[in-house]
C-alpha cells in the first residue's frame, strides 16, 4: 500500500534527508566532544545571534558535501550509521559462505547484489515495468483505470487517492481504514499556486523532467510534462494545504463503506480498493468534497491524460531502480532542482540506503545488537522520568489552566508509555523473496509485503509493542494514538547523547529531544488527545481558550521570521514543532536545575558556566547548513522549522536564557516580559 501519511500521527522530532560522500573512507567513527570550541564565532554576540555565536565555525569548518542539500548532526549521524555501520554489517553477511535460503541474511546479502548489479539492471532497461505500462495501455474506461490504479497502489504507486491504516483516533485500541488526497508529484499544493520566480522554475524544470523520462522510456507522447503539469494543478486546487490537514476533527469523517462508494459515481472506489485486497465496513475520510470534486475532474478529463498521468506515476515510482539514464533524471530534478543537492552519491552508498529502506527492521535487530549498549536503556528511562516529574511540576504551577484540567493533564503525563533503543520483537520478512539478480522484482516483493501487512490489520486491535521507526535511525517521536514515545538507537549517540559529555550539554541535547517528545503530547494536535491516545476533549472551554491565545500569539511570532527572501516561515504549519521545542528546552532546562540541587555549583568548562553550556548543547543539535533550494522546499512543505530558526526562535522567550548570558534589554535575543510566550 502506499502509505499516505497523515499529518497527525507520529510526530517525529526531524526529517533528516540523509548523507554522504564519495572518495572518503571511514574505518571508524570519531569520539564528538561534548562541545567542540572550534564551533564558537566570535564574531557573533550570543544575546543577539545565538545561532551564529555558537554555530558560526562549525559552519565555516563543515561545508555542505556536493551529495547533500543540508547538513549537520542529524545527517553527518546518519551517514555514520549507514556507512560505517549498516556497510560494516551487510559486508560481513555478504562475505559469508554459508547463508540459508529466506534466511534474512540471505535477503539482506541479495538485496544488496541485486542493487549493484547494473549490467543486469541497464540490458533489462524498462522491460520490468512492461506488463504494467500494458495494462494501462489496455484502460477504456474509468473504472478500468480504477482498478488498474488500485493495483498499482499496492506497489507504491501514487495516483489521486490513497489509504492508510492506523488506530481509529476515536477508538484507538483499534485499527482503521483511512481515506486521504494523493497524486501530486511535487508534493504540496502551494508548489502549484506560488507565483514567485524559484517555484516557477521548480515548474517548468518539472515539466522538462517528465518529458526527459519518457524520451528515456521511448513513449512517443506530444508535450507529457506540460499534460502531467496542467492535470495535476487542477487537483492541488481541490486538494487541502498542510496546515488544513493539521486540524484532527475536521478531517475525522467516519462513513460507511457503502456511502463512501458512493461519492465517486464514475471512477469505481470499490474496484480501486478491491484490487488491493481492501475489506472494511467503514472508512475515515479526509475531506469529503475532495472526492466528489476529483470524482468529477476525473469524468472531465480525457482518458488519455489520465492515462499518460499513470504512465508517469509508474515511471517515477521505479526511477531509482531502473537504469542510469532515468535514475539520474530523478536525481537531476528531486535532489537537484527542488533541494539544490549537486552530485548523486555513489552506488554502493544508495545500495547501502536501499537495502535500509527495504530490510530495515532486519538490519535494525543487527544494529542494535552491535551497537547499543543495554546498559542505555536504564539510563535512558531515568531520563524520561525526570522530564516527566519536572512536566508535572511545571503542569502545577501554570497560570492559565484551571485545576480540573491540570488534574486532566497530569492523568495523561502519568499514563505516557516510552520505547527505547530497539522492539521488544521483531516482525518476520522471511516470506519476502529477494534473488540477488532481480532488483525490480525484488522491491515489488517488498512492497507487496508490506501492503499484505498493513491491509490485515484493518479492524484489528492495534499492536501496541510495534515500531514506526527502524532502531538505526537518528530521529524520535511521539504517537498520539498510543500516547507513547520512543527513542531508537540511532539518535542514543553523540552529540544527541554523549555518555563522556558534562550533564549541561547531554541535557541541552538529549533531555531537550525528550522533553520536544513529551510535549508534543500537548501541543497544538496533541492535547486534543486524551490519555488513552482518543480524540477526545478534556479541557474547559475557558482552559482551551488560553491555550489557543497563546498558541496564536507564538504562531505570529514564528509566521515574522523570514528564512529567505520572500520564504517566511509558515507560523501555523510549525506550530506543533516550535511548540514542542519551547517546552522541550524548558523542561530539560529545569530538569538539569533540579538535578543540581543540593550540589557544589559545577566548575566551569572552557570558560562556560553550567547554564551556559546547556543552550550551547542545545545549539549544537540543531547546527546545520542548508542549500537555498532545500531550505525554500523545508517552508514550503515541513512542519518543522528551519535548524537556524529552531535555535534562535525559542530563545528570546526564555528568561533563563537572558539570565544564563547576561542579556540585556537592547540585544536581539531578548523579548521584553509581556512579548514572551511561555506555555508549558
Ligand atoms: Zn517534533
Amino acid at each position: 500500500m502506499r502509505l499516505v501519511k497523515l499529518s497527525y500521527s507520529l510526530v517525529a522530532l526531524g526529517l533528516i534527508t540523509t548523507a554522504c560522500n564519495k572518495g572518503k573512507e571511514e574505518s571508524g567513527v570519531a569520539k564528538v566532544p561534548g562541545y567542540d570550541v572550534s564551533s564558537l564565532d566570535s564574531a557573533f554576540k550570543a544575546c543577539d545571534d545565538f545561532d551564529g555565536f555558537a554555530n558560526g565555525g562549525w559552519k565555516k569548518n563543515n561545508p555542505i558535501p556536493g551529495t547533500e542539500s543540508r547538513w549537520g548532526a542529524f545527517g553527518i549521524l546518519d551517514k555514520e550509521n549507514k556507512e560505517v555501520r549498516l556497510k560494516g554489517i551487510i559486508e560481513e553477511i555478504s562475505n559469508q559462505k554459508d547463508r540459508k535460503n529466506g534466511s534474512e541474511e540471505q535477503q539482506i546479502a541479495d538485496y544488496y547484489q541485486s542493487f549493484l548489479d547494473t549490467t543486469t539492471i541497464e540490458k533489462r532497461n524498462i522491460e520490468p515495468l512492461k506488463p504494467y505500462l500494458d495494462k494501462i495501455e489496455a484502460v477504456q474506461s474509468l473504472n478500468d483505470l480504477a482498478s488498474v490504479t488500485g493495483e498499482l497502489q499496492k506497489l507504491g504507486v501514487s495516483t489521486v487517492f490513497g489509504f492508510y491504516v492506523d488506530g481509529d483516533l476515536k477508538n484507538s485500541k483499534v485499527n482503521a481504514l483511512y481515506q486521504a488526497q494523493d497524486g501530486l508529484s511535487l508534493g504540496e499544493k502551494s508548489y502549484y499556486e506560488r507565483t514567485d520566480s524559484s517555484t516557477v522554475n521548480v515548474r517548468n524544470e518539472f515539466v522538462k523532467h517528465v518529458d526527459k523520462m519518457f524520451g528515456l522510456a521511448n513513449f512517443k507522447d506530444v508535450a507529457p510534462g506540460k499534460t502531467v503539469l496542467d492535470f495535476e494543478t487542477k487537483l492541488a486546487k481541490l486538494q487541502l494545504s498542510n496546515v488544513e490537514l493539521r486540524d484532527p476533527v475536521k478531517t475525522y469523517n467516519k462513513t460507511s463503506y457503502k456511502d463512501f462508494k458512493a461519492l465517486s459515481p464514475d471512477f469505481d472506489l470499490d474496484a480501486f480498493a478491491a484490487k488491493q485486497d481492501i475489506k472494511a465496513d467503514t472508512v475515515i475520510l479526509q475531506n469529503i468534497p475532495y472526492i466528489v470534486n476529483t470524482n468529477k475532474l476525473l469524468k472531465a478529463t480525457p482518458l488519455a491524460t489520465l492515462k499518460l498521468y499513470t504512465r508517469w506515476q509508474v515511471l517515477s515510482n521505479f526511477a531509482g531502480f531502473l537504469p542510469k539514464g532515468f535514475d539520474a533524471e530523478d536525481f537531476r530534478f528531486f535532489s537537484g532542482v527542488m533541494r539544490g543537492t549537486k552530485q548523486q552519491r555513489t552506488r554502493t552508498e544508495r545500495a547501502i540506503r536501499s537495502t535500509d529502506g527495504l530490510l530495515g527492521m532486519p538490519l535494525g535487530k543487527l544494529f542494535s545488537k552491535k551497537y547499543f549498549p543495554e546498559e542505555d536503556k536504564k539510563k535512558v528511562s531515568e531520563m524520561i522520568e525526570n522530564v516527566r516529574t519536572v512536566y508535572g511540576e511545571r503542569i502545577d504551577n501554570l497560570t492559565w489552566m484551571s485545576d480540573s484540567t491540570k488534574a486532566r493533564a497530569h492523568k495523561k503525563l502519568k499514563a505516557f508509555t516510552y520505547k527505547i533503543g530497539y522492539p521488544d520483537k521483531w516482525k518476520d520478512y522471511s516470506s519476502i523473496k529477494i534473488e540477488k539478480d532481480k532488483l525490480f522484482e525484488n522491491v515489488v516483493a517488498a512492497s507487496l509485503f508490506q501492503h499484505e501487512e498493513t491491509v490485515k490489520k484493518i479492524g484489528k486491535s492495534v499492536d501496541k509493542s510495534e515500531w514506526h521507526m527502524t532502531p538505526q535511525t537518528v530521529n524520535a517521536y511521539y504517537n498520539p494514538l498510543n500516547n507513547e514515545v520512543v527513542f531508537p538507537a540511532g539518535i542514543l549517540q553523540p552529540p544527541f547523547y554523549n555518555r563522556d559529555a558534562d550533564d549541561a550539554i547531554n541535557y541541552g541535547g538529549i533531555i531537550a529531544v525528550i522533553g520536544h517528545e513529551f510535549t508534543h503530547g500537548f501541543d497544538d494536535q496533541g492535547s486534543q488527545f486524551d490519555e488513552e491516545g482518543n480524540l477526545k476533549n478534556w479541557w474547559t472551554a475557558s482552559d482551551r481558550t488560553n491555550f489557543d491565545k497563546l498558541t496564536k500569539r507564538y504562531i505570529d511570532y514564528f509566521s515574522g521570521i523570514e528564512a529567505l527572501p520572500g520564504f517566511k516561515i509558515n507560523g501555523a504549519l510549525t506550530i506543533g514543532e516550535n511548540v514542542a521545542d519551547l517546552g522541550g528546552l524548558t523542561l530539560a532546562y529545569y530538569a538539569l536545575e533540579k538535578s543540581l540541587k543540593g550540589k557544589p555549583e559545577p566548575a566551569l568548562i572552557d570558560g562556560f558556566n553550567w547554564k551556559q553550556r546547556f543552550f550551547l548543547g542545545w545549539a549544537q543539535v540543531w547546527h546545520m547548513n542548508t542549500t537555498d533550494e532545500a531550505l525554500r522546499n523545508q517552508v514550503q512543505t515541513d512542519p518543522h522549522s528551519p535548524a537556524r530558526t529552531r535555535i534562535n526562535g525559542p530563545l528570546p522567550h526564555l528568561k533563563e536564557f537572558q539570565n544564563a548570558w547576561n542579556c540585556g534589554a537592547g540585544n536581539k535575543m531578548v523579548l521584553p516580559e509581556a512579548s514572551r510566550v511561555v506555555i508549558w
